[in-house]
């Protein structure tokens, strides 16, 4: 262990992203963060872009602040976020939540893709993801079927076996493009180049990949993308979504949920609605301007660090815990739950074991002398170390496998008990 942490430390030396942990508040020695893929910590920019957004934009200038920026926003934001997942401008946009902005595309590209019945997807999916859709179909009454291809593994599935399901009744394939609970990354591209063979859409779920590997949506030639910004992007609790239409796919599709936000001059006041042209057609209705605010700094991190630079240095972190997993967890039961190949995996470690909630419990609980170290459990046995290479540290890892080991040999987490809290 000891060797493990004076190479931690050598790596921690030689970081070009070292720089970057000072750039978010909150973080400390006693604290091991490896949460980013739930909730980013705040980066001490938004503080003040908070301060003026209440203090100056409402407090002051309140309405006429939607004239000085306000309007504009979900677009500018998109535009922002562009580069960071290979899209070029004026075809992303934030609104509303990952799981609406699904249903919003969804929805729409159903009705483009009439006569197709067949929505694919896998066993691995968000589950919110497939309630939108499950929604959906039950609304439409159409004869739509979700279609699961299971994995082989119940970690990751082999890009041509999901190609493989892929027909000419296949509206839409619907996918995250790395998996919430294993970290597996998928080929998207070769998912789509499948997809367009058959005339089927793609729709992919980017909420735990962008920012943390890179994207090239328009190079891939993806149809439509959703994500959240308050994991990788560092956006806030609850900080809006945002979703990607392909520039030539656009006109083609009509949103279901048409909103005011969403209607060509919305101060118009008219009493029909005509889309907007353009991505603007997928707002609805008023955005959430204090939580868009505080999106802005957390992107601007990630593209002054360079995808490239946070995905190397992800890499090196994921292989590093597993190499510790390998050496020091295995004779401990527990089992790796993310694929061994950095050229599939995202940039969280799973790690199984039969006692994960309790083991999740006696990390994250304050304990005199010990770091506290804040993983998540995924239920049924996973523990989700999330690295994020703009402040996370090497020497943190190792601390954490060290905390990790020292809980079960010490039968640490007996002392805890079962049960869950609500968010876990
Ligand atoms: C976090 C996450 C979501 C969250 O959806 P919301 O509607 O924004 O709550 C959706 N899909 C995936 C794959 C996620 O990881």
């Amino acid at each position: 262990m000891c060797k493990q942490s004076e190479r931690a430390r050598a790596l921690d030396a030689s970081d070009p992203l070292g720089v970057y942990r000072s750039s978010f508040s909150g973080l400390s020695a006693d604290l091991i963060y490896l949460d980013g893929n739930s909730l980013g910590p705040l980066p001490a920019q938004t503080k003040k872009v908070m301060e003026r957004a209440v203090g100056t934009e409402w407090g002051e200038d309140k309405i006429k602040s939607w004239n000085k920026g306000w309007f504009d926003l979900p677009l500018r934001l998109g535009d922002l976020l562009g580069p960071l997942i290979g899209a070029g401008t004026g075809q992303v946009v934030f609104a509303d939540s990952v799981t609406v902005n699904l249903f919003k595309l969804a929805s729409a590209a159903l009705a483009r893709q009439e006569g197709r019945l067949k929505i694919l997807t896998d066993d691995l999916n968000f589950p919110s993801d497939y309630y939108a859709i499950e929604g959906l179909i039950n609304g439409l009454k159409q004869g739509h079927k979700l279609v699961r291809v299971a994995s082989p593994d119940g970690m990751s599935l082999p890009s041509e076996e999901l190609a493989a399901a892929i027909d000419s009744d296949t509206a839409l394939v619907t996918i995250s493009h790395v998996v919430f609970k294993s970290g597996y990354l998928y080929d998207l591209e070769a998912i789509v180049e499948a997809a367009h063979k058959a005339g089927a859409l793609v729709l992919a779920d980017l909420s735990h990949s962008a920012g943390s590997v890179p994207i090239e949506l328009d190079r891939w030639g993806v149809d439509m993308a959703i994500g959240c910004s308050y994991k990788y992007l560092n956006g806030g609790p609850g900080a809006p979504a945002y979703l990607y239409v392909r520039e030539s796919l656009q006109e083609e599709l009509l949103p279901l949920l048409s909103g005011w936000f969403g209607a060509q001059e919305p101060f118009s006041f008219s009493p029909h609605y005509l889309a907007a042209s353009g991505i603007q057609r997928f707002l609805v209705g008023t955005p959430p301007i204090l939580s868009m605010r505080a999106v802005e700094p957390g992107i601007q991190l990630l593209l002054d660090a360079g995808m490239q630079s946070v995905r190397e240095k992800s890499i090196q972190q994921t292989e590093f815990l597993i190499e510790l997993y390998d050496q020091i967890l295995v004779p401990l039961g527990f089992a790796l739950g993310s694929p061994r190949d950095p050229a599939r995996r995202g940039s969280h470690v799973s790690l199984r074991h039969p006692e994960a909630f309790r083991i999740n419990k006696a990390m994250i609980s304050p304990i005199e002398g010990r770091p506290v170290v804040i993983p998540d459990f995924r239920t049924p046995d996973n523990l989700r170390l999330g690295v994020a290479p703009l402040y996370q540290t090497f020497e943190e890892l190792a601390r954490a496998v060290e905390r990790i080991r020292e809980i079960v040999v010490d039968q640490e987490f007996t002392r805890f008990e079962e049960g869950l809290d609500v968010v876990t």
